[in-house]
């Protein structure tokens, strides 16, 4: 909405409460709304809802008008809450829709307490930069995971491949994964320094990769170990009937 400048004459109608604006009114319609907890777009229950409306004298414009509508939406699904505002007037009547808080593509994996503490910080800060849209920022967040892992497991041992080749000799990663390492590294290495900004898709892929590692390494060896024990060892009486 332009800013204006001379004389303003504003004119509030609050479509809701016809006229208390305080009073939300209250009803049971159902909406599409992304929901952050379900990671996909759901259902809504409407718990309130209030609207505005009005005009405006611009100097550069002369008179628009422009409406807003809140709503206290609640999911279907989880039952999490959300404010969307919905907005538009006169020089773009199209309605656009914004979100608090905003919704995200992806949510911290519940296994980031069996990280050590400093990646579990790190991961904790690359996840607001993803739920704030910084994508480079995340993607730099991402590199920079990969690297205090390799820094934790075999140390500094030279360029980006001799470390990863050796994680793949101590057994830390496949050798498949140990391309798909290379690839996510280099794309943080061009948001480091070639300003490069990924698509949420892309930034999802690197994640993938990243946290495949993350849970290979500190997670799923220690959940291994663990089921190893608990497991009953095969008996030897099998062996004496096991000749026709
Ligand atoms: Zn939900």
């Amino acid at each position: 909405m332009g800013s204006s400048t001379g004389t303003v004459t504003r004119v509030l109608i609050c479509v809701a409460c016809r006229g208390t604006e305080q009073t939300m009114q209250k009803t049971k319609k159902l909406t599409k709304a992304p929901c952050r907890v379900c990671l996909r777009e759901t259902n809504h229950t409407i718990l309130a809802s209030h609207a505005l409306s009005g005009t405006d004298e611009i100097s550069e414009l002369g008179e628009i008008w422009w409406s807003r509508r809140y709503e206290m939406l609640a999911c279907c699904g989880c039952d999490s809450v959300l404010l969307r505002e919905t907005s538009s007037w006169s020089e773009d009547p199209e309605p656009s829709s914004t979100y608090y808080p905003p919704p995200v593509s992806r949510s911290l994996p519940s296994w980031r307490y069996k990280l050590p503490h400093r990646l579990n910080s790190l991961l904790g800060e690359v996840y607001a930069a993803l739920h704030a849209d910084s994508r480079t920022l995340a993607l730099m967040g991402a590199r920079t995971l990969v690297d205090v892992v390799i820094l934790d497991k075999v140390g500094d041992v030279g360029t980006f491949p001799e470390k990863l080749e050796k994680m793949e000799q101590d057994g830390l990663v496949g050798r498949q994964n140990r391309e798909f390492l290379a690839v996510a590294l280099d794309a943080g290495s061009a948001a480091a320094h070639r300003g490069y900004s990924p698509k949420i898709d892309q930034l999802n892929q690197v994640m993938d990769i990243v946290e495949n590692l993350l849970q290979a390494v500190y997670v799923l060896h220690g959940a291994a170990e663990e089921l190893k024990k608990s497991t009953p060892q095969r008996g030897t009486k099998s062996s004496k009937t096991s000749s026709p």
